[in-house]
């Protein structure tokens, strides 16, 4: 997988906000945030997106999702949040490194652009 940002960042060559880490996974606050809270949480083994994960992923996938559930109610997101995953081109995927984005704090609309 060609290196991105988020390999970056999980090396702390760039700076972010971090909210969680563990052996598998980092939480940091997007840097262009679309809502009162906005968080990403990335597996720290690169896949590029959901398209490329096999079954072996299965268990990891459960827990980037338990992750950004903790970090929901750690920040008090008592009204509600949204868990996004954007894949591919039509999906809005902009970072080729697999990302959950926990987004909560307001309102948010539906049907997505
Ligand atoms: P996506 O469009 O689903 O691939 O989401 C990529 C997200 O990464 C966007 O919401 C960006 O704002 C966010 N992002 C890009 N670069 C950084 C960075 N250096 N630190 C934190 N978030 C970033």
């Amino acid at each position: 997988m060609a290196e991105t940002i988020f390999t970056k960042i999980i090396r702390r060559e760039i700076p972010a906000r971090i909210e969680h880490e563990d052996e598998l996974c980092l939480a940091f606050h997007d840097v262009s945030p679309q809502a009162p809270t906005h968080i990403l949480v990335i597996p720290k083994k690169p896949l590029p997106s959901l398209a490329e994960v096999t079954d072996a992923d299965t268990p990891l996938l459960g827990h980037l999702m338990r992750v950004a559930t903790d970090i929901a109610t750690k920040l008090n997101l008592i009204n509600g949040y949204r868990l996004v995953v954007n894949c591919g081109t039509d999906g809005g995927q902009s970072v080729n490194h697999l990302h959950i984005h926990l987004l909560g704090g307001r309102s948010l609309g539906w049907p997505p652009g």
